[in-house]
């Protein structure tokens, strides 16, 4: 083990990214030091939060964290940090619109039968409409996907849900999304669907494990990221929380960076791999121009709150999680925490649930109080119908900023102008990760980049490109046969 800052590598950030990038460090017997904002958890988006009561012990993620991976390395590497130990679980997950559950992924026959003959007619009617009167020119989401499946179907399964994750009208949205997103599934190939599977038959490419079951670790994903960090310690590197990196300055002479958190302490470092948001980091690089400084700051992001209701369990359902279409409610996903791991609740009379909200930091749902958040989950929840008032014992409320990096029409001129400033003045640094690189990234494409980013350090040059992980990943929820190419987010139309 290299112990001297000469040749000590700092990660910037203990999510799925900086402690994959640790991790391998460490393995290689290099001596890393990873400096994490969060005073109490290890993880980042990924991290399990554990609330205790009287009452028991309550694990929630931030959202559910499904581990899946096309990469073999990715799976192994899981394995290898938590022994093994992961649990497979059946998935589950609905649709709630207009009082009614829609199994998801949509089943076209029961889909009918919950609309009911005269929401089918209608439909149907809309539909027909659609085909011979189509919008000649489909510039937005509204409009494509109206020309695809009518209106009335639009406004049902894709409208609400769509704002709610968004926070933009579907009309704001540009029509590509909708192309990518949901390519190659018309009416047509969904009956066709609905008619093979009632026979039996399997689609072509369908890779039915990643649809019907997935890893998840037994106490939450966080459980994945802390045994990661005691490795990384057991190895002699250190991962240190409470620790925000506020600057960062590259000394030429010694070619050492400094790297400077809010408590004022300075360390010295030979690489930096950072997961910190791209914005944040340009900003805090010393000596960074104004035109890279202005690019950064016209990277956005949406933001999300979780308010986890510990309630009496009454075995309402036994989802992973539910999305909720309808209007009346501003809840947009439901997740249950025991259907994902019994484990995550210690007490078996109770379950703890988790309302997911979408939002922008500093909006009204975002400087609610806590206790006004826990209210309203609780009467939404009720309303739903999924609990009775009088099941509700208590809430916590989790805000995470920068949950999801924003893909505006612009957003892509501006990364590759800080990437190429950072590829020409920022020696011995690599981003990597979901925010750290702007990038809509799961757990495995943000761990690929660190494997990668630590080759490159191994290596002692660049010959892997970080930014080509997840160019061609796939859409996990439906067929192989029908998506296929990046993962997608909307752009405004
Ligand atoms: C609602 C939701 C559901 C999701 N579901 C899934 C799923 O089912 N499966 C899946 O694989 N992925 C899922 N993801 C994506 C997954 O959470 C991310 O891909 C993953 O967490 C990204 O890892 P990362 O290390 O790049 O970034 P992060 O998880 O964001 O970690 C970055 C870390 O850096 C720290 N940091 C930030 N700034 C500083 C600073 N200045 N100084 C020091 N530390 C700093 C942060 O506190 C954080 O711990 C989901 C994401 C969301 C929002």
């Amino acid at each position: 083990m290299e112990t001297n800052a000469a040749n000590r590598i700092i990660c910037i950030g203990a999510g799925p990214a900086g402690l994959t990038a640790a991790y391998e460090l460490a393995k290689n017997g290099r001596s890393v030091l990873v400096l994490e904002s969060d005073p109490h958890y290890v993880g980042g988006i990924a991290r399990t939060i554990r609330e205790r009561s009287a009452e028991g012990e309550f694990c929630f993620d931030i959202g559910g964290h499904r581990f899946f991976s096309k990469s073999q390395e990715v799976v192994e590497l899981w394995n290898e940090i938590i022994d093994n130990k992961m649990l497979t679980r059946p998935r589950k997950s609905r649709i709630f619109y207009g009082g009614k559950f829609y199994p998801y992924p949509l089943d076209l026959v029961r889909t009918l039968r919950n609309l009911g003959i005269i929401e089918s007619a209608l439909c149907g009617i809309s539909y027909l409409k659609a085909r011979v009167m189509p919008e000649p020119n489909p510039k937005n989401f509204e409009q494509w996907v109206s020309n695809a499946f009518g209106a009335r179907l639009f406004s049902i399964f894709f409208k609400t849900y769509t704002e709610k994750v968004w926070g933009m009208s579907c009309k704001e949205i540009s029509a590509d999304w909708a192309a990518q997103r949901i390519k190659g599934l018309s009416l047509s190939t969904a009956v066709k669907n609905a008619v093979t599977r009632a026979l039996g038959i399997q689609s072509k490419g369908k890779i039915k494990t990643l649809i019907e079951e997935f890893l998840y670790p037994r106490l939450g994903p966080g459980m994945m990221w802390e045994m990661a960090a005691r490795k990384i310690e057991a190895k002699g590197s250190k991962v240190t929380l409470g620790k925000k990196v506020c600057a960062l300055a590259y000394d030429k002479e010694t070619q050492m960076w400094n790297v400077t958190t809010t408590d004022g302490v300075t360390e010295s470092c030979a690489e930096i791999i950072s997961t910190m948001p791209l914005r944040e980091l340009i900003h805090a690089i010393k000596g960074a121009p104004v035109n890279i400084i202005a690019a950064a700051d016209k990277l956005h992001y949406r933001d999300f709150l979780i308010v986890a209701l510990v309630l009496t369990d009454r075995k309402t359902f036994d989802d992973n999680w539910i999305y909720i279409h309808s209007p009346e409610v501003k809840v947009g996903r439901i997740q249950n925490f025991k259907a994902w791991s019994p484990d995550m609740v210690s007490n078996p009379a109770l379950v703890c649930y988790g309302m997911e909200y979408f939002c922008f930091e500093g909006d009204g749902l975002w400087t609610m109080p806590d206790d006004a958040l826990v209210k309203l989950a609780g009467e939404e929840l009720v309303r739903i119908g999924l609990a009775d008032a009088a099941d509700l014992h208590n809430g916590y409320v989790v805000r995470q900023p920068k949950a999801y990096p924003v893909y505006d029409h612009e957003y892509e001129a501006h990364v590759d102008t800080i990437r190429a400033w950072l590829d020409a003045q920022c020696p011995h640094l690599q981003v990597v990760g979901r925010n750290g690189m702007h990038k809509y990234n799961n757990q495995d494409h943000s761990m690929m980049t660190a494997m990668l980013a630590v080759k490159n350090i191994l290596a002692g040059n660049r010959e892997f490109d970080v930014w080509r992980v997840n160019q061609d990943a796939e859409y996990h929820e439906v067929d192989t046969s029908s998506t296929s190419g990046q993962r997608h987010v909307p752009k405004r139309a």
